[in-house]
């Protein structure tokens, strides 16, 4: 008997016939509603991204090395999402970038910068310029409030020798607060009497605990959506991968407050990447693990039970995303949020709908379909506050987004590890010096490409929550769990989706 043969009937014979159908976003629209919102405002966006943390849009910028670093993950934390910064730097740079967001904004800064009494003018503009404050605090060696020197004390003095004793204005003339009892209605109270900028706040012993800044309390005011923290520090993600360093890199980062680690792995149904969930979460019980990217029930479910605050759903979706074409694996993203909202739900857990979102039509389907956020990628990609620069074609401005699994970026992360096998070097050479990874070897899942330059993130989230609002209306809803409930779907056909689209003009003017 042949060895062909002797394979089990169920491997040769697959039933075609009874095949599934997979529905991506174009292959649907939102039947509408009654509606009796009388205006998109009334529409609340308001989600959750696990169940510890509320969000006021149900959107989060992907941890992707041309969409997230620390100026994204502001923006988008201002506006109401999160930001997951990527982790494709080394670990203190990520924690770096996690600190920078979490100091941004709050309401009591419970660390802030200082300098000793012995410290020089030089010391005091070098740490001004390399930590964008305009104001410093001097203690002594105990740690008591010597004084405070802002940049008008020292806007005219050329010595960089000389003292801050002498410069800064001294404990007997600051107006302080007192720590753990002045609240910040009391704080913005005395601020606005004294017309001072920056309070420091000492306890009975005059130990520095803290400081409260006018600029903090007037953003509050800003941004009356953005996602804090219990302490009124903006919000943030980071990821971390399922081998190397991502133990200690998520423990680290939960010692620096990061709010959400979120695992990064292309094919999260996988043993790796149940084994680092539990990891991460029996080293750190008390830090959100959202764990992805799954498409399936079965996917869920593992990571679920593996112990995942939040399921990330979506295999293939992504716009620069090649998965689908390299393994022939993948669901269309509706179908997969569809199949894995279920199982989140009766486990209390949250999804998210990763990569895909074209457009504020596809957060709206998202949602319908069982998504409590999206995470979204390229489409951030052209702002100014993703990383990387404007690049010009013809007169156009462009900015890169590339997926992290791309041949650019791969090259370009074993090129910061020093791990990339020189062009052109034989078998056998120095292969010591080179922990040798031959680039030729590898298979991208991810593509490099350019997107229009946009402007401010702002501009691009407002228009995307716009348009889910009034998508919500469109459903009969007034906030988001109403739109799951009451959405229905159409199925349409082609020449539907030609329908949707503008034609027969000319847009191009
Ligand atoms: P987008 O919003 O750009 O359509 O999708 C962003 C998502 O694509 C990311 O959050 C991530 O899940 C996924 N992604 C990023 N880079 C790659 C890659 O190189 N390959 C694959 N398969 N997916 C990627």
């Amino acid at each position: 008997m042949s060895a062909y043969r002797r394979e089990s009937p169920t491997l040769r014979y697959k039933d075609l016939a009874n095949l599934r159908t997979g529905l991506a976003f174009d292959d649907v629209l939102l039947v509408p509603r009654y509606s009796k919102i009388n205006s998109r405002r009334d529409a609340d966006t308001s989600t959750r991204l696990t169940s510890n943390i509320a969000l006021s849009i149900p959107i989060i910028s992907a941890n992707m090395d041309t969409v997230t670093e620390a100026s994204m993950a502001v923006a988008i934390a201002r506006e109401g999402g999160v930001g997951v910064i990527h982790r494709f730097m080394r670990l203190e740079e990520q924690v770096a970038q996690v600190q920078k967001v979490k100091r941004m904004e709050s309401i009591v800064i419970e660390t802030p910068y200082s300098l000793g009494v012995e410290a020089k003018l030089s010391d005091v503009r070098r740490l001004m310029r390399e930590k964008n404050v305009g104001g410093i605090l001097i203690v002594n060696d105990q740690g008591r409030l010597e004084g405070i020197i802002t940049t008008r004390d020292i806007r005219f003095v050329t010595n960089p020798n000389a003292s801050v004793s002498t410069l800064m204005t001294k404990r007997k003339d600051l107006v302080v607060g007192t720590w753990s009892k002045t609240t910040i209605e009391q704080a913005q109270d005395i601020m606005q009497d004294t017309r001072i900028e920056k309070l420091p706040l000492v306890d009975s012993k005059n130990r520095l605990r803290g400081l409260v800044t006018a600029k903090d309390i007037l953003k509050r005011k800003e941004y009356p959506r953005a996602t804090k923290d219990s302490k009124g520090r903006l919000r943030v993600g980071a990821a971390v991968g399922v081998k190397g360093d991502y133990l200690e890199r998520a423990e680290k980062l939960a010692e620096a407050d990061v709010d959400v680690l979120v695992l990064d792995i292309a094919h999260g149904h996988s043993q790796h990447a149940i084994d680092a969930t539990k990891k991460i979460k029996k080293t750190l019980p008390e830090t959100d693990l959202i764990a992805g990217n799954v498409a399936t029930r079965e996917g869920a479910r593992d990571l679920i039970n593996a112990g995942a605050d939040s399921i990330k759903v979506g295999v293939g979706s992504g716009s620069i995303c090649i998965t689908r074409i390299v393994t022939g694996s993948g669901i269309p993203q509706l179908t997969a949020i569809s199949d894995c909202s279920r199982i989140a739900r009766d486990n209390g857990i949250t999804l998210i709908a990763d990569g895909g979102i074209r457009n504020s039509g596809d957060i709206a389907k998202s949602v319908v379909a069982g998504a409590d956020t999206v995470m979204i990628g390229s489409l951030l990609a052209g702002t100014d506050e993703s990383p990387g620069e404007i690049v010009f074609r013809g007169n156009q401005r462009y900015k890169v987004t590339r997926g992290m699994a791309s041949m650019a970026a791969r090259r370009d992360q074993l090129e910061k590890e020093g791990r990339l096998k020189p062009e052109g070097m034989r078998e056998g050479e120095d292969v010591e010096n080179h922990a040798e990874v031959d680039l030729s070897d590898y298979v991208p899942e991810g593509v490099e490409a350019i997107v229009p330059y946009k402007g401010g993130a702002v501009s691009v989230i407002r228009q995307l929550v716009g348009g889910l609002r009034s998508g919500m209306s469109y459903c009969g809803a007034s906030n988001l769990k109403q739109m799951r409930a009451n959405g229905k779907f159409i199925r349409i056909t082609n020449v539907g989706i030609a329908e949707s689209n503008p034609h027969d003009v000319i847009t191009d003017i």
